[in-house]
């Protein structure tokens, strides 16, 4: 792992005042642009990240971007965003939709997995694109929601008293309008049995002005708890703009935690993952899940082997108090939670 350096892009500081519906579409959308703006050599880079881009679109929004260092290909931020010419290489075992989400809809926009809890996919689109989302080939068109679909994604939960927990997901659900999740988080908090309502997002992250007064506002006035689950992957994701985004959220009681995936070549090291953790933590921020890697296609060059990330927890376990290391997961299609990798002291 490259050592970082003090040598960023200029962040646009607090004078931006751009709103975030305004930063998401002025997010960088061709492999030209990303190239340039981080002042990576088009002869060795544009080619492959064509070919992906052709396969998974290139969409990085600009807070984000500006965390990377210029002139390193190896950025531990850059490689979640740059597409490669790996990914249109053929790799045994790596499917279309390694999760098997597509046999788990229970209504248009509901998918039903685990016994207490329901993830509603609020909408398709993401704010940043992860070249390893196992998501990256689901089919998202097929679950716009209608009025009279949301009308039975609220009949279904209304039906399912044993359902306690309904988690915002997508797509990134924060890149809905605040109207909209407020509309949700009243149809479904007005059911007796929810007893929690979850938002799994990456846009505190990515794009921290999405964190503003009308998202406060609605989250304030919530009957229910709310947790949220952000994803972050390395720590040099996390920001002065990102700390300040989640201290607004800690004020008014949103519950903190984060998800990763292990990732090759990002934060497959002991010293990355302890400096993760102790970021998260010193920005409020729990950490929860670490994944293993889900094989998706196009994304074999980001697998670490479970024994490797095994190992890893391992080592954490003795850097780091209990409650910041991360419980490293996997989703196996058909069971009925997620499966911890069992580490053998
Ligand atoms: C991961 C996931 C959840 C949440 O699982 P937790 O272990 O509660 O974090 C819920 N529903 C689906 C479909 C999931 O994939
Ligand atoms: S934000 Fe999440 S869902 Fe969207 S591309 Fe990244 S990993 Fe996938």
């Amino acid at each position: 792992m490259i050592q970082r350096t003090p040598t960023r892009i200029e962040a646009h500081p607090a004078e931006d005042r751009r709103t975030w519906q305004q930063l998401l579409s002025n997010s960088i959308t061709s492999p030209a642009d990303l190239l340039e703006r981080l002042e990576l050599a088009p002869e060795t880079w544009l080619e492959g990240a064509k070919t992906g881009h052709r396969l998974f679109a290139v969409r990085v929004p600009e807070p984000f971007l500006a965390r990377m260092r210029k002139g390193d290909p190896y950025d531990p931020l850059l490689r979640q965003v740059l597409p490669l010419t790996d990914e249109t290489e053929p790799a045994d075992g790596f499917v279309q939709d390694p999760l098997a989400e597509n046999g788990a809809i229970q209504t248009t926009g509901l998918i039903r997995k685990y016994r207490s809890r329901a993830l509603l996919m609020v909408t398709g689109q993401c704010a940043i694109n992860c070249r390893y989302c196992f998501r990256r080939h689901f089919p998202y068109e097929d679950q716009r929601l209608s009025p009279s679909d949301r009308q039975k994604v609220i009949e279904t939960l209304g039906d399912s008293p044993e359902i306690n927990e309904v988690i915002f997901s997508g797509g990134d659900p924060l890149v809905a309008s605040d109207r909209l999740l407020a509309d949700w988080a009243d149809a479904i908090t007005g059911l007796p049995h929810i007893r929690r309502l979850r938002l799994h997002t990456r846009l505190p992250v990515v794009i921290p002005q999405r964190v503003c007064d009308a998202l406060i506002d609605w989250i304030s006035q919530t009957s229910v708890r709310v947790v949220m689950v952000l994803h972050i992957n390395h720590p040099a994701e996390i920001d002065a703009s990102v700390r300040e985004a989640l201290a607004r959220l800690s004020e008014v009681g949103v519950t903190l935690l984060n998800q990763s995936v292990i990732l090759r070549g990002i934060n497959d090291s002991a010293d990355t993952l302890e400096s993760l953790s102790e970021s998260l933590f010193d920005a409020g921020v729990l950490p929860y899940y670490l994944h293993a890697f889900d094989p998706v296609r196009g994304a074999h060059h980001f697998d670490v082997e479970d024994q490797r990330a095994q190992g890893l927890i391992q080592q954490l376990l003795t850097r780091l108090p209990g409650f910041l290391v991360p419980r490293l997961v996997r989703e196996i299609p058909g069971e009925e939670s997620k499966t911890p990798l069992n580490i053998n002291l």
